[in-house]
């Protein structure tokens, strides 16, 4: 089994990607497609609003075409209603400007991908690129309500696909615990937040990241607060009663390091 750090569904089977994700560039540009369910609920909501008398006059006639072409379709019927209702919602997505909105959001990162979806978020939101370079940004309709939140929200999920295409990253799945699982997705998502502050021009790493997440998730030594992989063993009771005289507080079952027992066995001698 493999885990990936951000959204353990996706990531899978990108172990031994490395070497395909440095393939040169596609020729063929790259442009969004958008999942007709997130479209249409986006449009309705949003020409819904139009009609209620927000964003103005503009949007009030874009709203009123709107309604007059869903009316005019009632005359089909079955299959041929449904295409002709997702293609008028796939035009009035386009028309409020969210097709040029993921284009110009995505630009830097477009010529990298393979293919790009936008689509309804089941669970997580967020970008998401698979092992074969396919970008998927997966939303809640509500995102699309506030545009400047929406940009906010993309320019950091962006950057985890960024990384993810970028072979000086060195991404890759492994095998790791939850604590270090979590504690990665915490790293890697305050590094974004330092790079989009201009904050941070250290290169940041998969390997890295993944160094500091194990450490910071190995139980520490109540006596040095180090975090710690060999544990010793207090064997007497001369030299339990010796560090509870040092360490107020301190008890056996709490352990400490090996290192604080080589110096305790030295000092307490
Ligand atoms: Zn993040
Ligand atoms: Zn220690």
């Amino acid at each position: 089994m493999t885990v990936a750090y951000q959204r353990s569904y996706i990531f899978r089977e990108m172990g031994h990607a490395k070497s395909h994700m440095i393939e040169a560039t596609s020729t063929v540009p790259v442009t969004f497609s958008f999942a007709g369910g997130l479209v249409e609920e986006v449009v309705r909501h949003e020409m819904e609003r139009s009609a209620g008398g927000a964003g103005g006059d503009a949007r009030a006639t874009l709203a009123g075409e709107y309604r007059r072409l869903l009316d005019g379709i009632y005359i089909l019927s079955g299959e041929a209603r449904l295409v002709a209702a997702q293609r008028i919602h796939q035009q009035f997505f386009g028309r409020l400007g969210w097709t040029e909105f993921f284009a110009t959001e995505f630009r830097d990162i477009l010529p990298m991908v393979t293919a790009a979806w936008v689509g309804k978020a089941e669970r997580d939101e967020g970008c998401f690129v698979d092992e074969r370079r396919r970008l998927q940004v997966r939303l809640r309709r509500t995102r699309f309500e506030d545009r400047e939140g929406l940009a906010r929200f993309l320019r950091h999920e962006k950057m985890h696909a960024a990384d993810i295409l970028d072979p000086e990253f060195g991404y890759r799945n492994e095998t790791v615990d939850e604590p270090t699982r979590i504690r990665y997705a915490t790293l890697w998502c305050t590094s974004i937040d330092e790079r989009l502050k201009g904050a941070s021009l250290e290169p940041v790493t998969h390997d890295g990241l993944l160094q500091r997440a194990r450490s910071l998730s190995r139980p520490k030594c109540p006596l040095c607060s180090l975090p710690t992989v060999h544990w010793g063993e207090v064997r007497d009771a001369a030299m339990t009663d010796w560090l509870r005289g040092q360490f107020a507080g301190w008890s056996p079952d709490q352990g400490l390091c090996e290192r604080c027992l080589e110096w305790a066995e030295v000092n307490a001698a």
